[in-house]
């Protein structure tokens, strides 16, 4: 289907420091796609350049195994295109309610794995997702044992963002503590101080989503 073009919007202004960390955001998205975490062109990925607060985000629909810098939209915080050409994903409004709610997110990375879809569903009744007693939790900011009990709240799907957003923006109030929000069936939102720090979150939390759903259907 076509695509209603958009008004023609004005070329992003990079600086070597912005390209920079919008190359660190592109390999992110390589090696999430490497691993399988974001099929069919499934996934964003959006930084927050702590110097400006200018913020960067993939653009709807492409293979993120191979998105370059040109492939970016600058938004503002209420997630309005500010530069670059391309469509913006109709997600784009939950990275910006979790840029408005947590100050410090340097980075945003949303992926559609097995794992975390799995569980979303298996919890989905509970609220969250607990994750307690593994190592790799000190992966996670601010968590140094792993005398842990990490939640990952569970947001039921929908294709109406204005409410999703609502919703992501309660979740990030009831749950103060957590470094992810996963919609059922659907997929997780992480964040952290910056595009290293998200990348350490993801990795740590995929390794745990997929421990646990293991260990779960070893005892079922
Ligand atoms: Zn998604």
């Amino acid at each position: 289907m076509w695509e209603e073009m958009n008004e023609p919007t004005q070329t992003i202004a990079w600086d070597q420091e912005l390209i920079s960390q919008a190359e660190s955001l592109c390999a992110a998205a390589h090696e999430c796609a490497r691993r399988g975490w974001v099929p069919a062109t499934a996934g964003n990925f959006s930084f927050r350049d702590r110097a400006s607060g200018r913020i960067f985000i993939t653009a709807s629909g492409l293979d993120k195994g191979s998105v370059t810098p040109d492939d970016l939209l600058e938004i503002d915080l209420n997630c309005d295109v500010v530069a670059g050409s391309r469509k913006p994903s109709a997600e784009t409004s939950l990275h910006g309610v979790i840029y408005r709610n947590r100050p410090d997110t340097g980075a945003i990375f949303h992926v559609h794995s097995i794992w975390n879809t799995l569980l979303s569903d298996r919890f989905a009744r509970d609220g969250a997702v607990p994750l307690e007693n593994y190592e790799l939790l000190k992966a996670l900011s601010d968590v140094t044992t792993h005398e842990h009990r990490e939640l990952v709240p569970i947001l039921e799907n929908s294709q109406e963002y204005a409410g999703l957003a609502l919703e992501v923006a309660g979740a990030l109030r009831d749950y103060p503590a957590a470094h992810g929000v996963l919609l059922r069936r659907h997929g997780l939102y992480t964040w952290g101080e910056s595009i290293a720090g998200t990348r350490r979150h993801l990795e740590a939390l995929e390794f745990l989503f997929e421990v646990e759903s293991r260990r779960l259907s070893c005892e079922s």
